[in-house]
């Protein structure tokens, strides 16, 4: 092997999204020697992707905002098992992150009298979106790439962590391969921060990219630490349907925000017949009503088009599966019929394109097909909501790859908030927890060693199968037994594959040698699908009740009693799967109670 190239860090953030920038700046302020990692090129994160905005209680439209009534949205969207107390930070803080971004050069959307536009979205009783369009994640990335490249912050591109190393029950740094050449890396480092995102591409159907393979999610599970909230995969409602090969990919819940409305093949606008009890008192009843929420939100209840995402999206599954769906088996999204050709470009520019070039519709004067696609992980690694570590100390996790935050359901626009929240706290504790160590963990050999043979265990075997198919297996699988709607029995028949994918991923091989071998980092990433799909099945095989982005068909209602409790997942004692466990949610104090009487 002829030695393998090691670095020595005080904090290494594995991720550039924005959760991981934020935490990397944060780290390298507080006085720490930083380094991120990423899979992709820098830039090529999932928040890049982001298109409708940044929640934060700023009140720049609407004074009556603040951190309570945010906090309150965010607890109910996530039909309380939300962690209290990070949903009270993300809500108090959010607007300071945003106001510092701006600072920092990002150019927001402006109201007419010059402060940061916001913009409408499910869930919120106010319009609280800071956007730029409807790309606000790249004006977002741009903005804290710029800062951390002039903070000198050292960037490892394209570069892939397969392992985290620890020494003594704590992090002593990671192990990973140059994507290029194959070759392997070191990081020697007390404090890691997982900034990895979320694991969509589980599913057939989803607006998820290549990366989101669910690595930080099973790395921290191979560490020893504890994921929450597996059960809980939201599906957006609005995802293109047509043609083939873009299906799943994203329609912003902007349309929705900015006026768009659902129909049926009949031309009903159907979301009136499916208000749930639990938000009919804070709903329009009637087209009228919602039509004037728009313009004046103090004498008017919201339109039922802007219920949180798992109420719209089970709405639509129901409108297609009784027979009332479009050619291409989804529903209509009209934004057409509604606003000038002028308003959608302006605030919709990338929509209007994508439909143009991908599916030559034109969105100013056509209505869109739409349908449900798997689109945010809220389940994720444990932490502790003041500072993201985990139960292993030395490893820290932030934005869609920890647990917590956003409960059984997140709202639009949380997300982007969540990652500069909490990547700052995050980054703050792992450079302190970094310079307050009276001596560094090191590295052991052994470990590089077994790592090393890990990662090179497809190349041993010759003639099986190619990582390919089971990955395509596993897609259909979860697509088709894990998806929006759950049964018990399918859950159980999803368990039973996945142990077979297992058994077939130890038999696979991969084809040529380790320089850009897409084959053998597919293989690599495989590993870490399996474990995760096995965490999301076997929890939502255990919550036998419906909430959130849960729904079982055969447990319809939420059940208080479940409404109490976690399920805890870890690595089981073989290390071959997972094991759960039941857990109480940490009682909320009673000053915070009040906002739910
Ligand atoms: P990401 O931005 O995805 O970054 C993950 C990083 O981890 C990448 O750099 C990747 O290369 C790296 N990585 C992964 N695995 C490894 C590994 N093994 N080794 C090294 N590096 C690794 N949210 C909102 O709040 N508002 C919106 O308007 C909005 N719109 C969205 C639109 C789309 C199309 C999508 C897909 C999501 C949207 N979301 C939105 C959700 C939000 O964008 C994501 O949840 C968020 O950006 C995730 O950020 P992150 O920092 O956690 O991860």
């Amino acid at each position: 092997e002829g030695g393998i190239e090691r670095h020595t860090y005080d904090v290494v953030v594995i991720g550039a999204g924005g959760s991981g920038l934020r935490a990397a700046i944060a780290a390298h302020e507080a006085g720490a020697n930083v380094a991120i990692v990423c899979k992709s090129l820098l830039g090529k994160a999932h928040t890049v992707m982001a298109e409708g905005g940044c929640a934060a209680a700023m009140g720049n439209l609407y004074p009556d905002d603040n951190w309570q009534v945010h906090f309150r949205d965010t607890m109910r969207g996530g039909k309380m098992l939300n962690n209290w107390r990070m949903a009270q930070l993300h809500a108090q803080e959010a607007p300071d992150r945003v106001m510092e971004l701006e600072d920092w050069g990002a150019l927001f959307d402006r109201t007419p009298d010059g402060l940061i536009s916001q913009r409408d979205f499910g869930g919120h009783r106010y319009a609280r979106l800071a956007h730029i369009g409807d790309r606000t994640g790249l004006e977002m990335i741009r903005t804290l790439q710029q800062r951390a490249v002039a903070l000198g912050i050292d960037v490892y591109m394209e570069c892939t962590v397969t392992d985290l190393l620890k020494s003594d029950g704590a992090i002593a740094g990671a192990f990973a391969y140059w994507r290029e050449t194959g070759r392997f890396i070191v990081f020697e480092a007390p404090s890691i921060v997982l900034a990895t995102g979320g694991f969509g591409k589980a599913w057939k159907v989803t607006s998820n990219s290549w990366e989101y393979t669910g690595d930080g999610h099973a790395l921290a599970l191979r560490a020893g630490a504890t994921l929450i909230n597996m059960e809980c995969v939201q599906f957006h409602p609005t995802g293109m349907v047509w043609p083939p090969s873009v299906k799943g990919l994203l329609v912003t819940e902007s349309v929705r925000g900015d006026g768009g409305i659902l129909k049926n093949s009949e031309g009903r606008r159907f979301m009136f017949d499916h208000i749930p009890e639990y938000f009919r008192s804070e709903t329009a009843d009637s087209e009228e009503e919602a039509d004037r929420w728009y313009d004046d939100k103090k004498n008017n209840r919201r339109p039922p088009e802007l219920l949180p995402r798992d109420e719209v999206a089970r709405a639509i599954n129901a409108e297609v599966k009784a027979g009332r769906g479009t050619p291409h088996g989804g529903v209509y999204l009209d934004i057409a019929s509604r606003r000038t050709p002028e308003f959608i470009k302006k605030r919709l520019p990338s929509m209007y394109h994508q439909f143009k070039e991908l599916a030559d519709v034109d969105i100013t004067a056509e209505p869109m097909e739409i349908g449900p696609t798997c689109h945010y992980a809220m389940g994720g690694v444990e932490v502790d909501p003041d500072t993201e570590v985990s139960v292993v100390p030395g490893l820290y996790a932030v934005g869609e790859c920890s647990g917590g935050m956003h409960g059984s359901n997140r709202l639009g626009g949380n997300s982007l908030s969540d990652l500069i929240v909490f990547g700052k706290r995050a980054g703050d504790a792992a450079a302190a927890y970094a310079s307050g160590l009276g001596s560094r963990p090191t590295v052991s050999d052994g470990d590089v060693a077994a790592a090393q043979q890990g990662a090179l265990a497809p190349f041993e075997v010759d003639g099986g199968e190619n990582p390919y198919t089971i990955q395509q297996d596993l897609q259909q699988t979860m697509n088709d037994l894990v998806g929006i709607i759950r049964e018990g029995s399918e859950l159980e028949e999803a368990i039973v594959r996945i142990d077979q994918f297992k058994e077939r991923v130890g038999r696979m091989s991969v084809e040529g040698h380790r320089q850009y071998n897409p084959g053998w980092h597919l293989a690599i990433d495989l590993r870490n699908m399996l474990l995760v799909s096995e965490a999301v099945a076997k929890a939502a095989l255990a919550r036998q009740e419906s909430r959130g982005g849960h729904t079982r068909n055969d447990f319809p209602g939420p059940d208080p009693e479940w409404g109490t409790k976690n399920l805890v997942v870890r690595l089981n004692a073989d290390g071959t799967g997972v094991d759960l466990t039941e857990q109480a949610l940490p009682e909320m104090p009673d000053d915070l109670k009040k906002f739910f009487d």
